[in-house]
């Protein structure tokens, strides 16, 4: 696949009976680092507890099956029930976490020609956040929000359900934004819209653009 998911290579590896094991892969900053808007103990139970527990799933699920050395994006695209359900999670989570940076060090706005395209597709970056937050606010229950490009560069908003991924759809996904409950429920309860105003101050739109130069 897409340069995108070279930098996920190192998720998985191999062992002695050919099959993948897949490992948590570490978050790219300290747990700490993205406070305040997510706090250390969110970061602690969502990647370390709720992303691990999908990692294990997956481990023991995928034994013996069609799927035993499959890649990430291979499940994600073609797999179904709990391999699927367990295997998109863990890519899912790597594009939001490895999306995200400390609030001193993201680049805050697009540059170059995402840029270009947001303000074509979307009129302009704050018209952008805009729709996003708004469909994203809107997703009924557990799932996700996405920026993604099609394969002409188009850009355009859109959000899944539980564990549902844009590849599926033949998108590419640049930038995801968890929208289950315990991505926001430590530091915000209920309140989803403000977790989704806050999120913005530490979503690195350097890593998203490598990933719209690499579609
Ligand atoms: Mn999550």
């Amino acid at each position: 696949m897409k340069k995108l998911f070279i930098m996920l290579a190192a998720v998985g590896c191999c062992a002695a009976n050919g099959q993948t094991v897949h490992t948590l892969p570490p978050l790219p900053y300290a747990t700490d680092a993205l406070e305040p808007v997510m706090s250390r103990e969110t970061l602690e139970y969502h990647h370390g507890r709720h992303v691990q527990a999908y990692v294990d799933n997956l481990n023991r699920l995928i034994s013996g099956t069609p799927y035993a050395d499959a890649s990430l994006e291979q499940i994600t695209i073609t797999a179904d029930g709990a391999i699927f359900n367990n295997g998109a999670q863990i890519l899912n989570h790597i594009i939001f976490f490895e999306g995200l940076a400390p609030e001193a060090a993201a680049l805050k706005t697009p540059a170059g020609s995402l840029a270009a395209a947001v303000d074509r597709d979307f009129g302009s970056f704050d018209r952008f956040r805009e729709q996003f937050n708004e469909k994203a606010a809107g997703q009924f229950g557990s799932g996700w929000a996405w920026l993604v490009s099609d394969n002409s560069g188009k850009l355009s908003i859109l959000t899944t359900s539980n564990a549902g991924n844009p590849l599926r759809d033949g998108y590419v996904p640049l930038l995801g934004i968890d929208l289950w409950e315990h991505s926001y429920y430590i530091d915000y309860r209920n309140r989803r819209a403000e977790y989704l105003d806050n999120i913005w101050r530490i979503v690195d739109w350097e890593k998203i653009g490598s990933r719209y130069m690499a579609r």
